[in-house]
């Protein structure tokens, strides 16, 4: 171990060890770069949980973790009325953040990164081309330096490294997600293997709410960006709506979710943002645990070609490359989030659309596979026909 004053070196510094951090210091711990992971600990992300196959295999996530297969999802319209989504072939996973980011922490440790409980504090910089991190180790421990050539500031919406660094990032667009863990009842009610996402304004007045089985408890959950509006009586009555009320509370607790990525991930210098710090998680859904990983995996590509050839304006490349691969998506979310989630008529119609087989096949393939299925071009424009009939009310919900 170093002495409290040394000031050790590193290529890379990983500030956040959730799974865009965590992917990122495994990826180039296992290129050979040195690499420390700084983690705050104590504190378990709250999340819905919901992983797609596409992420299971990329990241190899083993079935351990898994602790419930999803196989449909159901839409509940403000009417109560409801649509079933069943999945096809293959699930959803469903993931506890209690044991999956550590899991991600130790495989970055085993793959040669140093993990360490550390709350990361400022950045100095005494030497050009060195970036010195400040940070304090363990809670409200000593404080110690390191240097490195580059910073990753994965540490979340909040990102301390983004807000510092980024001209911008501290008016970064968010909803805050609130959720309660709550122990499983028994009974036909709550299907295990079942989501039920509820689009009705009482709940959320711009997002939705969720319960998601998680094998012994149950996530309930909802979002919203508007100010005023209490999340917790949301889900008071969510839960006494379904019988969930009686049940035991594990946990409550919330946290901002982005809604748009960031116009820029670097400060051309020495610092790049990954996950949620970069505001990537998907409109409309609220997914952000693939993105975070796809994340930190671009981050550890682009710190590569940085650290080989010193070219600061090549940390660029890690937006450029995720927005080639999922700009267009975002951006149809986006659309659909401000078309569809602005009212309890347009909620019903939304709903109303998701009894379409041909709806329901091109969410899954895309949600399953991160992949818009460009086959299907008929597919395609037959939903832009339906929507726009339901969006101008040609046809009834
Ligand atoms: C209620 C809720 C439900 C959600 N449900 C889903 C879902 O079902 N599926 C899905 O895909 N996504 C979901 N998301 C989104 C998902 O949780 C995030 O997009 C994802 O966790 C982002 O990963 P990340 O690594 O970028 O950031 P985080 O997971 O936020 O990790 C950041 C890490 O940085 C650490 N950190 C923060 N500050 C410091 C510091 N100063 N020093 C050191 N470390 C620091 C934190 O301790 C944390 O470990 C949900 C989010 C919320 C809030």
């Amino acid at each position: 171990m170093a002495p409290h004053d040394a000031l050790e070196t590193f290529d890379v510094v990983v500030v956040g060890g959730g799974p865009a951090g965590a992917t990122a210091a495994a990826d180039l711990a296992a290129g050979g770069r040195r690499v420390l992971l700084l983690d705050r600990a104590g504190r378990i992300k709250p999340c819905g949980g919901a992983i797609p196959p596409r992420l299971i295999r990329d990241f190899a996530i083993p079935d351990a973790l898994l602790v419930a297969r999803i196989r449909s999802a159901r839409m509940v319209a403000p009417s109560a009325r409801h649509v079933d989504m069943p999945v096809g072939d293959g699930f959803v996973g469903m993931v506890d953040r209690e044991h999956f980011d550590p899991f991600l922490r130790e495989r970055a440790g085993l793959a040669g990164a140093e993990v360490r409980d550390g709350l990361f504090e400022r950045i100095t910089r005494e030497t050009p081309g060195v970036a010195t991190i400040h940070y304090r180790l363990g809670k409200g421990g000593e404080e110690r330096r390191a240097q490195a050539r580059l910073v990753i500031g994965a540490d979340g919406a909040t990102s301390n490294v983004g807000r510092a660094e980024i001209p911008g990032h501290v008016r970064m667009r968010q909803v805050f997600a609130y959720h309660e863990i709550v122990r499983r009842p028994a009974g036909a009610e709550h299907d295990e293997a079942r989501c039920d996402v509820y689009y009705q304004g009482r709940l959320s007045p711009d997002f939705y709410a969720w319960i998601f089985p998680h094998g012994e408890t149950v996530s309930v959950g909802t979002g919203s960006a508007r100010k005023g509006f209490s999340l917790r009586s949301a889900i008071r009555d969510l839960r006494a709506g379904t019988g969930l009320d009686a049940c035991e509370t594990i946990r409550r607790e919330g946290a901002p979710l982005p809604l748009k990525p960031l116009k820029r991930w670097d400060n051309g210098r020495d610092v790049l943002l990954a996950g949620d710090a970069a505001g990537v998680v998907a409109p409309a859904s609220g997914e952000g645990i693939y993105y975070a990983m796809l994340g930190g995996r671009l981050a550890a590509q682009t710190a590569e070609t940085f650290l080989v050839t010193g070219d600061a304006r090549s940390l660029a490349l890690a937006r450029k490359r995720f927005m080639r691969l999922h700009g267009r998506v975002f951006w149809i979310l986006g659309m659909m989030q401000w078309v569809w989630y602005r009212s309890d008529g347009l909620r019903e119609r939304f709903v109303a659309i998701c009894k379409d087989k041909d709806v329901q096949q091109l969410t899954w393939d895309a949600y399953m596979n991160k992949e818009l299925v460009r086959a299907k071009p008929a597919a395609h424009a037959r939903i832009f026909f339906k929507d726009l009939a339901h969006l101008f009310r040609w046809v009834s919900p």
